[in-house]
């Protein structure tokens, strides 16, 4: 069975676009009441980022947290906020920040038309109504976020994601201005998301020229970035990460993504510094890429974290072997049909006590 894959429809590029948000938005507030719900990252509170949210009569401001990656009870939380002014619902969701609000932005979407609580939800087409138009607006590039089909949430059973075609953004603003602050380390953590994105994709047994397509343009860009010195780095940033979401929509991640998830539901570890915790003792699979990405790091003069598994009692480290592992396809797609030859528990458990 080939995917048939839900793009973005809208897109809108270039320096400065954010000011056009308003007129794209204006669209959708189809009577006097309409009411737009902008999920904003509380890092831009009362900075001039707040200032320029083109916020009108009724609509609401949400800022977020993101101190910890999305939660279903957060989720569930922030539905219930915009929920106190039904029968109404909402016209528009707009999500302004990096991969953790823009997904908080979809998952309060969705819910707000879904009953119950999201942990419902957390699988493969699970979503049974469309959710309010929603758009995304990236501060930090890398994730894929804003082009992928899924909303990913730890609950209190599994770190999942809401993935449907419903998830997909209907708009996406893409600003490369927007992320002219964000700090040094986690400019890298997250760009060296998209780029662990293209390795996988490119290396992995579900590559196709679709995949092959996004992610070597994707990979390119990421390079100018990581070992050049452009001036217009943010642009091709912003450009790799889309790019890169589009090459993993049509193939898969691999062992990098299946390990650092174990790591993160374990230790709560964000997913840009996880992936290159992991990817970092990965050169048995990805010895180019691994490579290079050190490279990059000594680069940008990046320090990783050490020690972080060797210490955890048995039953922590169990449970990390067992999320990774969980991750069935992620495996095919690095190792071939045959991966649990290969990934056994044991040969799980050594790479993360070098972690
Ligand atoms: P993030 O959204 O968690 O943000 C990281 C930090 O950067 C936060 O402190 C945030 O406040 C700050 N920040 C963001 N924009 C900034 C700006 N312009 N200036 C200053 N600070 C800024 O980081 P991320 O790496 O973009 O996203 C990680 C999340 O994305 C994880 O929750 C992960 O699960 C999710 N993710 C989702 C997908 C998907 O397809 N849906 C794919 C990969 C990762
Ligand atoms: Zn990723």
């Amino acid at each position: 069975m080939f995917r048939n894959f839900k793009l973005v429809p809208n897109i809108i590029f270039g320096r400065g676009c954010f000011s056009q948000m308003d007129e794209i938005i204006d669209k959708q507030r189809n009577n006097k009441d309409s009411w737009v719900v902008f999920v904003v990252d509380d890092v831009f509170k009362g900075n001039t980022m707040e200032k320029r949210i083109p916020v009108h009569g009724n609509d609401m401001l949400l800022f977020v947290n993101v101190e910890d990656e999305p939660k279903t009870n957060y989720v569930d939380d922030l539905t219930l906020k915009v929920k106190a002014f039904l029968p109404f619902l909402p016209s528009a969701v707009i999500g302004i920040g990096g991969g953790s609000t823009m997904d908080l932005a979809k998952a309060v979407s969705l819910m707000l038309t879904n009953e119950g609580s999201s942990t419902l939800y957390q699988g493969w087409d699970l979503i049974k109504h469309p959710a309010v138009y929603h758009m995304a607006v990236p501060t930090l590039s890398g994730t894929g976020a804003e082009v992928s089909r899924t909303a990913v949430l730890t609950g209190p059973e599994k770190k999942l994601g809401l993935n449907s075609d419903y998830t997909v953004f209907d708009q996406v603003v893409l600003d490369p201005e927007l992320t002219k602050d964000v700090p040094r380390d986690q400019h890298f953590y997250t760009g060296m998301d998209c780029y662990i994105h293209c390795i996988e994709s490119l290396e992995g047994t579900y590559l196709n020229e679709f995949s092959k397509a996004y992610g070597e343009k994707s990979l390119d860009l990421c390079r100018e970035v990581f070992l050049g010195n452009h001036p217009d780095s943010a642009d091709k940033l912003m450009m790799a990460s889309f790019f890169g979401g589009m090459s993993i929509a049509y193939s898969q991640v691999g062992a990098c993504h299946a390990l650092s998830y174990g790591l993160s539901y374990v230790l709560g570890t964000h997913h840009g510094i996880g992936c290159c915790i992991t990817f970092d003792y990965l050169d048995e699979f990805y010895p180019d890429g691994v490579k290079e990405f050190r490279t990059m790091m000594e680069k940008c003069g990046i320090e990783l974290p050490r020690g972080l598994v060797k210490t955890l009692d048995d039953e922590k480290i169990e449970k990390m072997i067992t999320t990774a592992l969980g991750l069935a396809p992620l495996w095919e797609n690095c190792l071939g049909k045959d991966w649990q030859t290969i990934m056994t528990r044991d040969k799980a458990k050594s790479l993360f006590l070098k972690m």
